[in-house]
């Protein structure tokens, strides 16, 4: 069984809320995609990319002084940190690339909030040959100037997005009227499991590597299956991507992790299947953090990959059925995870994959020792290392050390 059940729709969720003109470029993309995902050649190239230029199969690691330290259930680590530029985004855009490829189209289009994605997008658009456009928002450009380098060093044009409130819900805007004009020759590469349908369909294929992967690994060292998957949910592909292989097995328990932020009953946090809504975001229903009479509310997390009001129709429709559950974790709590796997472990989290790593922490010592915890680590630290020394010179830590 598939969890899409009438196209395009995961129970009550996702759909394709757009105008006419729009509707017939993603159905053009569906046809696409619908033609080359079980093509031989297509499977072909893809694996052979993931494998040598990616770097899979990432590693599944058991994390023995994590576990031992915890004292309960053992806890593997999914490396997606380990991956060709240091995050799972690496295995959607070199599928989409393909796809867009195949499609004939030579221009790619893309829009970053953070620019984790936009660099993504880059890389493959490099890898190639292709034109690449990233749309950003002007607020956005400067305060993530290293990534607006990133992207041109790797020959991506980033246009600064003036609109509204400059950031990443003007850069999408800006990034569809431009795929509206210029469909025939441009792909729109959408950057998590979120969006109109197909992309939620289309992002969720490409990143669900990581947990047949995970799957088979874990068969492998252990000869059974863990009891709960753990994964952070921004828009939710990383997650989305471990967990659908999983989806049958209903002794696997899922655990998505959203940002508390400074806490949840602050409204200063990001975490839509906690605590939002179900309503209508960028063309799909899913739950989103709104304000009383329906507006999408600021969002805040410490990890700006975490930061967005709304999140995948998929992941909306397992919390309503009840397949998985989802917890928030505040920015308190990732850093503390984010101090002990470095310390533990030697392995710097992403500040997003951090939120992960602290769910693990709260169950694991809850559970006997022949349960078995899977965490995605959907990405490496070293990005977040400045932000987390600025904060602790803030606080005084590093200068009294010093
Ligand atoms: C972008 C990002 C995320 C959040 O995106 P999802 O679509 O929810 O996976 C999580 N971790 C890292 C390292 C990221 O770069």
């Amino acid at each position: 069984m598939d969890t899409e059940q009438k196209t395009g729709f995961y129970g009550d969720f996702g759909g394709s809320f757009v105008s006419p003109e729009l509707q017939v470029v993603l159905e053009h993309l569906e046809k696409a995609f619908e033609r080359y995902q079980d093509d031989q050649e297509f499977q072909e190239e893809l694996a052979y990319y993931f494998k040598h230029y990616v770097g899979r199969p990432s590693p599944l690691y058991y994390a023995a002084r994590l576990s031992e330290q915890l004292g309960g259930a053992k806890i593997y680590i999914k490396r997606e940190d380990l991956n060709h530029t240091g995050s799972h985004k690496i295995n959607n855009v070199i599928g989409q690339a393909l796809l867009a490829r195949r499609m004939g189209v030579e221009r790619v289009i893309a829009e970053t909030g953070a620019g984790q994605h936009g660099v993504a997008t880059a890389t493959a658009c490099a890898l190639f040959g292709m034109d690449c456009t990233v749309y950003m928002g002007e607020e956005d450009i400067r305060r993530q100037a290293l990534n607006v380098f990133r992207m041109e060093l790797l020959g991506a044009q980033v246009i600064s997005v003036t609109k509204g409130t400059r950031r990443l819900k003007d850069a999408v805007d800006e990034a569809f009227t431009d795929l509206l004009a210029n469909y025939k020759h441009t792909y729109y590469m959408l950057g998590s499991a979120v969006g109109p349908h197909p992309f939620p369909l289309i992002v969720r294929h490409f990143q669900s590597i990581i947990g047949r992967e995970a799957r088979q690994q874990i068969l492998e060292q252990e000869g059974k299956l863990p009891s709960y998957i753990i994964a952070c949910v921004g828009g939710g592909s990383n997650a989305i991507g471990l967990f659908h292989p999983f989806y049958q097995d209903q002794g696997v328990k899922m655990i998505g992790v959203e940002p508390a932020g400074k806490g949840l009953a602050t409204g200063q946090h990001a975490a839509p299947l906690s605590v939002g809504k179900p309503g209508l975001l960028h063309g799909f229903k899913c739950y989103v953090v709104q304000t009383e009479s329906g507006e999408p509310m600021p969002t805040h997390s410490i990890a700006a990959g975490l930061d967005y009001p709304g999140v995948g129709p998929e992941h909306s429709f397992y919390k309503a059925s009840g397949r998985a559950e989802y917890v928030a974790v505040t920015d308190e709590e990732a850093l503390e995870a984010f101090k002990l796997l470095s310390q533990v472990e030697g392995i710097i989290p992403a500040l997003e994959s951090a939120h992960a790593v602290a769910q693990a922490v709260r169950l694991a010592p809850s559970l006997s020792q022949d349960e078995i915890i899977i965490v995605n680590l959907s990405g490496r630290g070293d990005k977040d290392a400045q932000l987390v020394f600025e904060m602790r010179q803030k606080a005084g830590e590093v200068a009294a050390k010093a």
